[in-house]
This record gives structure tokens, C-alpha cells and sequence, in this order.
């Protein structure tokens, strides 16, 4: 079976150069056209020779994701829906900023999570999503898009918990940050978990990539009932990993809080977060529910919003209320069904 270049790392592809018996600079070459000239034919390395394109393609080709759609919303975000080689669909939201993009990549097709807020995981898990999806979601992002040679922000919020496709997630991370790769600074990629503590373990060792928890609830009560995962992770649990291995090798960690229409939205849960936090150099993300026809919660109203982050403020906290773009299309923060599955 040939090899997909898009999801091979630095090192293998400077064995595939070695058993091809090329300079070991051509591995450079080869990489930098896949991954920053973003091209999506052997053919089209132009600064090797014909004979050693005919060798590389003998035993490996370039994947490409295209859209089979892309839905555009009124306030600037895209949603592009593709489509796997095997039929399923899965979804990317790019968002923009004041003065920069965001893209919005997904792990896996569904979530095995089910966490009762969101639309991903009201469908199950399908199947992890390869690291070759995972960066041409990427590629795909920037064929589309002029960024003027600012890369976007690379968020893993999309379908699916990154640390639930481990291996993937990792190796795919590691092929933005290669200096032959994509060429992302850790600064702009952040992976999001609802909490795979063995997991958040790990990556705290092996990336410097940015950290997002999705908390919504200031305690087991009101967890184990948003979030199934919670029965097995406790939230004390979870908050003590975070300190130990998280917080070293970072400047701060972001806590994304969903505010649900009377399930974690008192002044009493704005308290209890406080208290849960206290401590940790963070910043706590409040994002309103987004409603949606499938989901029976309801987004608070607006004074509700405000009163608690005026208690997060009380207590020092910095907590913005970050409403989430592109609901008209179902791209909002747990809006991410992958459409094209129904
Ligand atoms: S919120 Fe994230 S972890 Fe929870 S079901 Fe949705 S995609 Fe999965």
C-alpha cells in the first residue's frame, strides 16, 4: 500500500528519502512543498527531477481534502463539511477575529463523551478521524483562504475529544510544528479536553501546545450530569492533574464554562467555581448556550450572564463572556453534528 505524505512525520519521511537512496536534504524539499506550498501532487515538486518524483510516487501520494460543501454564516465564519473516503462526514469552522483567524479542527467523526450539551455527542463515536484528515483540514483551510502569511489559530474543539484519538491528535500536532511542516508556533494551537486525566498527564510531557478544559460545572452534582465522563474523572481529580502537570509548562490554562439556563448558572455556582479555582493561573471562557432544535437547554438570560461574571471578577478571576460565531449554521460550540451524516 502506498504511503499518504500528509501524515507522515519529519523522521519518516527522511527514512523514506534514505531507502530511496536521495540526499538527506531532499526530505527538506519534499516536505516543505507538501506542507507550506500546500501542494496535493508528487507531480508537482518542481525542484526535483522527474526521475526522483517517478521513484517517491511509485510508493506514496499526497492526500487532499476538499469540501463537498462549505456554509457561510452573516457574521464571516465558514463551516466546511467533508467527507471520508468511507462515507462519513465531519465538520471545520473558521472564525474570524479583530485581527486574526481561528480554525476550529475536529479528531473524530461523532464523540464518545455524549456530554448532554452537545450536538457531537449526541451521536456516538463513529471512528477516529486519521492524522492525515486532521492536517488536511489544515491545508485545506489555507488553500481557501488568503491569511496574508498569518497563519490562523489552530483550536481542537471540533467533533470528537482530541485525547480520546491520542496518537493522532499528537503526531498531527507535531507535523504543524515542524519547521518542515506547517510551521505553527505552540503559541497558536490549543487542545481542548473535557478531562481524560492519564491523558492530560501526558501531553503536559510531550507538547508545549496551549490547554483548554471544558469545565461547565463547579462540582460532581452538576458534572456527572452535563459530562458522563465525570463519573470516571472527578472534577477534585481533574483540578489536582491540572495543577501538577499542566500548569509547569505553562503560562496559564483556559477553563471553557458553558452557561446553561438554570443547570450551573447561580451566583452559588459562580461562588463554588471561584473557590474550585482558586489558585490556578487561568482564564474561565463563559459561553451562553447556544440553542438548538435537537438540544432541549436554553441559554440564560442576559442579566443572569452578567451577574456571574461579575462574582468570577469579584473574585479576581479574568473571565470573558465569549459569545460563539457561526450559529446560524450550526458551527457554534457544540453545534457539530457532521451534517452530512444525516
Ligand atoms: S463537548 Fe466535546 S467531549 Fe463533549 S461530547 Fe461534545 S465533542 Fe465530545
Amino acid at each position: 500500500m502506498k504511503i499518504d505524505l500528509k501524515s507522515i512525520s519529519f523522521n519518516e519521511l527522511q527514512t523514506i528519502v534514505a531507502k530511496l537512496n536521495l540526499e538527506n536534504y531532499r526530505a527538506k524539499q519534499i516536505s516543505q512543498w507538501i506542507f507550506q506550498k500546500n501542494i496535493a501532487n508528487i507531480d508537482d515538486i518542481t525542484n526535483i527531477s522527474g526521475d526522483i518524483r517517478k521513484k517517491l510516487g511509485e510508493i506514496a501520494y499526497i492526500s487532499c481534502l476538499t469540501p463537498e460543501k462549505t456554509e457561510f454564516s452573516r457574521d464571516g465564519s465558514k463551516k466546511f463539511l467533508f467527507k471520508t473516503t468511507d462515507g462519513y462526514g465531519f465538520e471545520s469552522v473558521l472564525i474570524p477575529e479583530k485581527n486574526h483567524f481561528t480554525l476550529c479542527i475536529s479528531t473524530q467523526i461523532g464523540c464518545p463523551l455524549r456530554c448532554r450539551f452537545c450536538l457531537t455527542g449526541k451521536k456516538g463515536l463513529a471512528r477516529n478521524l486519521s492524522v492525515a484528515e486532521i492536517t488536511n483540514q489544515v491545508s485545506c483551510a489555507l488553500r481557501q483562504n488568503n491569511f496574508k502569511e498569518k497563519l490562523p489559530n489552530l483550536v481542537f474543539m471540533g467533533m470528537g475529544e482530541p485525547l480520546k484519538n491520542y496518537e493522532n491528535t499528537v503526531k498531527s500536532i507535531k507535523i504543524f510544528l515542524s519547521p518542515w511542516g506547517f510551521n505553527f508556533s505552540h503559541r497558536k494551537i490549543t487542545v481542548s479536553t473535557a478531562g481524560i486525566i492519564p491523558r492530560i498527564k501526558q501531553i503536559g510531557q510531550d507538547l508545549p501546545v496551549n490547554m483548554a478544559v471544558s469545565l461547565n460545572a463547579p462540582n460532581d452534582k452538576i458534572r456527572n450530569f452535563l459530562m458522563p465522563v465525570n463519573k470516571k474523572f472527578s472534577i477534585e481529580d481533574l483540578i489536582k492533574t491540572i495543577k501538577i502537570f499542566s500548569i509547569p509548562s505553562r503560562k496559564r490554562i483556559t477553563f471553557e464554562y458553558i452557561l446553561i439556563k438554570n443547570v450551573n448558572d447561580s451566583p452559588d455556582n459562580a461562588r463554588e467555581l471561584g473557590k474550585l479555582l482558586k489558585g490556578i493561573p487561568c482564564k474561565i471562557n463563559l459561553i451562553p448556550f447556544n440553542e438548538h432544535p435537537a438540544l432541549a437547554f436554553r441559554m440564560p438570560e442576559e442579566k443572569t450572564i452578567t451577574a456571574f461574571q461579575s462574582e468570577l471578577h469579584r473574585q479576581h478571576f479574568t473571565a470573558p463572556i465569549r459569545r460563539s460565531k457561526g450559529s446560524d449554521i450550526s458551527a457554534a460550540c457544540g453545534q457539530l453534528g457532521g451534517k452530512l451524516n444525516d
